[in-house]
């Protein structure tokens, strides 16, 4: 039996492994000393109390004759899609039908998901830094050709750094699909509209298509900055946008996202046009069983008056710790981005350090964990991220410690 080579022959060295092993050696080493982790991209706080509520009382309706319900719809049950429409979109002024919203069990299975669509010669282009599961699903799929030293022959990188205003520079053609991911993980930095604009008219002018990544939209606090693609004109011939439950409404656990394709969003086989939305329904169909129905009305839950305003204390709740992080360190002499509409802040190694030696330098000399750039992609080398998810005391104590050592 012959194995996927493209999968067999992928870089081991698991970003966030490399990391927990370094820090359990550190740990034997020193077991006196206390570490504050500010590296995980992981929630911290519980379901609120509204959505709990809803996720039990769903539980144990199941449980009665009548609660019953059996396999749920492939593409979400219709008062999930209604709710997303309704609270998610509409008050964007951004209209979406049912048929345009596919309820699924996270972002991160649609953004590795959905290049299954796509041919194996498309020309797949990502951001750097980038959110590595855009990267991994394209090579396991052939599409990038094998890895050498690091670098994929097939895979166009668009670096993003303070120079870009973390933001791509296009190339005129060569781009089949983009992904984008904004707010971003893990620069920290939103995209604004005068930024995303131009991006959208170069899709449409290169036939080329978007996948969007819209996962810490939750945490959007300044104006100029879309919270969906759709507010921007034309996105609907050249996007699709994936959102999730899991970094607003603490459903990391739970799993509940969703993605939007918008009906007249088309590709192409051969000189055929052929409807993204209808493949990707056709390939749900054969391979999902959809979300529970518990976990929809939890989510649901989370959209509705109560819990959107529950869900928003979630949010504040890390923007303040994401506040702590960047005053915090400014004021210690850091150059630091992001934190502003992002759980993520994304610093400057301080005297051009390599960021696996700042990692190093970081937990020997103040006990903190983060995350080095460089795992992140070339373009983040010299960066590090600190992430919001931790307790107010947690963060408050790990920036002292920072300011201290550094
Ligand atoms: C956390 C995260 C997601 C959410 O993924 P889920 O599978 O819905 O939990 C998506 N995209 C990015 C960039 C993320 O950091």
């Amino acid at each position: 039996m012959k194995i996927n080579s493209y999968m067999a022959r992928m870089n081991k060295a698991y970003l966030f492994a490399d990391i927990a092993q370094r820090v359990e050696a550190y740990k034997t080493a020193h077991p006196d000393k206390e570490i504050i982790r500010l590296g995980i991209g992981d929630v911290t706080r519980p379901l609120t109390p509204h959505v709990a509520k809803a996720f039990a009382d769903s539980a144990l309706a199941m449980g009665t004759p009548e609660g019953f319900r059996g396999y749920p719809p492939y593409e979400g049950y219709d008062f999930l899609l209604d709710a997303i429409i309704e609270k998610e979109y509409a008050p964007l002024g951004v209209k979406l039908s049912r048929r345009e919203v596919f309820v699924s069990d996270g972002a991160k299975t649609d953004t590795g998901s959905i290049q299954e669509l796509f041919s194996p010669d498309t020309r797949i282009a990502v951001t750097d830094p980038v959110y590595p599961v855009y990267v991994d699903s394209n090579a396991m799929a052939g599409r990038l050709g094998f890895q050498e030293n690091g670098i994929y022959p097939r895979l166009i990188t668009l670096p993003c750094t303070p120079e870009t205003g973390f933001a791509p520079v296009l190339p005129a053609g060569g781009i089949d699909v983009l992904y984008l991911c904004s707010p971003n993980n893990p620069t920290g930095a939103a995209l604004t509209f005068d930024q995303l604009t131009p991006i959208v008219r170069w899709a449409n002018e290169n036939g080329a298509l978007i996948v969007y990544d819209a996962a810490y939209k939750a945490y959007i606090t300044e104006k100029n900055i879309p919270h969906s693609i759709f507010e921007v004109e034309g996105a609907r011939t050249c996007a699709v946008e994936c959102c999730s439950f899991s970094k607003n409404a603490g459903f990391t656990g739970v799993r509940c996202a969703y993605t939007v394709i918008p009906e007249e969003l088309m590709g192409l086989d051969g000189d055929r046009k052929v409807s993204i939305g209808a493949l990707w329904r056709r390939r749900g169909e054969s391979k999902n069983n959809g979300v529970s129905y518990p976990v929809q009305c939890a989510a649901a839950a989370a959209l509705d008056d109560i819990g959107q305003k529950e869900t928003a204390g979630l949010v504040a709740g890390y923007l303040s710790n994401a506040k702590i992080i960047r005053e915090g360190l400014q004021k210690a002499g850091f150059t630091v981005y992001g934190g502003v509409n992002s759980p993520y802040v994304w610093l400057q190694t301080p005297d051009h350090m390599g960021s696996w030696q700042f990692f190093d330098e970081l937990l020997s000399r103040a006990q903190v964990v983060g995350t080095p750039g460089a795992g992140f992609g070339a373009a983040g080398e010299g960066y590090f991220r600190l992430t919001a998810f931790n307790t107010p005391e947690n963060t408050q104590r790990a920036v002292e410690r920072i300011a201290k050592a550094f």
